[in-house]
């Protein structure tokens, strides 16, 4: 049996984005061997540091490739602006068999023909204009310097068919397409030229892509026909969409990679996430990656769009955070924020952190509270909280405190015994005293870890408050 390929095939024109990420997780889920190859054809929107972006983003996210680039330094084996020398040979052979030729057509030439064709209820495709040029013709007009563009010759008359691993049997009538572009003016490689004459050189057994190419599989499997080359295996995934209906974009919630890194998303959250998003598993657990690749399966790919739901973002985000290891939860944290946990306080911290909070920033937040004498920001339920329950209230708090010391359930049975308080008109007004918060770790967990004399001064500062 052969070992399925597949591939993840990016432009380094942008960061990479959830959409991006997903199809290069789907890929890599679904092949036993996944490559990546960079389609830098485009030199204007190319760049270096897109590249070096994006094989960051694929190691933090833990997605190995077994074949592809090591770094950003283009080299022939993998970036597609270097494979000018290996394109050549197949231009040659579809100029040869007259399967592509020489186009001479202006961009203005060819956008008033898609005016017309669009005016006269047609769809746009290319006229044919210059298919049937003389050898003379073409020569007349190289050497008045003209550049050509390459186009392939599309066979008349023919159905293409194949057989999509998402959306099932497709059928195309090449008399639909037009001729089209597969080098351009300027000498580079046209996407669907390369892309699929890349896929066949390397071997690849399964493209996995987004939707919005499934148009253009009829043409590539054209072009590799006309070659003799082989026909890998699509399957097209369906669109992601925003919480509004609209294609995922910045506009309705879609993040780059780097910056859900930074914000401080564990890859395993996100992983689980766009796994789950137009893939169906049973298991509604948080999976590693190798489990979520074992039961990966190509007949769980949905057809109807996904939608992204950035609280099932975080929801993935509070699982991972009580999965990581120590090691793990302490190297997510800030430097500045360890700094400021006493070092007796460190494992409790985490515990804190765990159930507590989903972002570095959070953490961050909670740390101060609890180990600074910075001023604690009151949220306007606790300080409400702390009107209703009074100046008497704090007092006894107090009293309470210096009589229990370290014994929190003492304390509480103390003021509950003076104030007559209990549930949320005992427990609201101390949180509030104590963080400034109406929610966070429990009572006696704060009771415990803030040093007592703090918090004697955050109940003396309630009762002024509270005056
Ligand atoms: N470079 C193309 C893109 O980024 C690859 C499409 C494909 O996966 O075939 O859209």
């Amino acid at each position: 049996m052969t070992v399925s390929k597949t591939r993840f095939a990016p432009s380094p024109t942008g960061l990479i984005h959830i959409g991006n990420a997903r199809t290069a997780l789907f890929s890599a889920l679904a092949g036993q061997s996944f490559l990546l190859r960079i389609e830098d054809t485009d030199a204007e929107r190319s760049r270096r540091e897109f590249v070096d972006e994006l094989l960051g983003d694929l190691r933090w996210l833990g997605l190995a490739w077994q074949e592809g680039p090591d770094n950003s330094e283009p080299d022939s084996a993998w970036y597609q602006s270097q494979r000018n020398a290996i394109y050549q040979q197949y231009y040659d052979q579809l100029v040869t068999h007259g399967n592509a030729y020489p186009c001479f057509c202006s961009a203005t030439e060819l956008e008033v023909s898609r005016k017309v064709q669009l005016s006269a209820g047609k769809p746009p495709r290319y006229s044919g204009r210059c298919a049937n040029l003389s050898g003379d013709e073409t020569r007349q007009r190289v050497d008045e310097g003209r550049q050509p563009t390459l186009r392939f010759r599309v066979p008349k008359g023919e159905f293409v068919t194949f057989e999509d691993g998402v959306r099932g049997a497709q059928k195309f009538l090449s008399d639909d397409i037009g001729d089209f572009i597969i080098r351009r003016a300027d000498g580079s490689a046209a996407f669907f030229f390369c892309n699929a004459i890349d896929d066949a050189l390397m071997g690849v057994t399964d493209v996995v892509r987004g939707e919005d190419h499934l148009a253009n599989t009829p043409r590539q499997i054209m072009l590799l026909q006309a070659l003799g080359l082989p026909v890998p295996r699509y399957a097209h995934t369906a669109l992601i969409l925003g919480d509004d209906g609209a294609p995922l974009s910045k506009r309705n919630g879609s993040r780059s990679i780097n910056q859900l890194r930074e914000e401080g998303y564990f890859p395993v959250a996100l992983l689980n996430m766009m796994a789950r998003l137009g893939h169906h598993y049973e298991c509604e657990e948080l999976m590693p990656l190798g489990e979520l690749k074992s039961r990966f399966s190509m007949q769980h790919l949905g057809r109807s769009p996904a939608r992204f739901d950035p609280t099932h973002l975080n929801h993935w985000q509070s699982l991972a955070i009580r999965s990581v290891t120590d090691a793990a939860l302490q190297h997510w944290l800030r430097p500045e924020t360890t700094a400021i946990v006493p070092e007796a306080q460190r494992s409790i911290f985490l515990d804190v952190v765990r159930s507590n909070c989903l972002f570095p920033d959070e953490a961050d937040q909670w740390a101060r509270i609890l180990f600074t004498d910075e001023p604690l920001p009151v949220e306007e339920a606790s300080s409400l909280a702390a009107d209703q329950a009074g100046e008497s209230f704090f007092l006894a708090a107090i009293d309470a405190a210096n009589a229990a010391g370290a014994d929190f359930d003492g304390f509480l049975s103390t003021l509950k015994a003076a104030t007559g308080a209990k549930g949320k008109g005992l427990f609201m007004p101390l949180r509030a005293a104590f963080t400034g918060r109406h929610d966070g770790p429990e009572l006696g967990l704060l009771y415990r870890v803030i040093e007592s004399q703090r918090l004697h001064r955050r109940l003396a500062e309630f009762t002024y408050a509270s005056n």
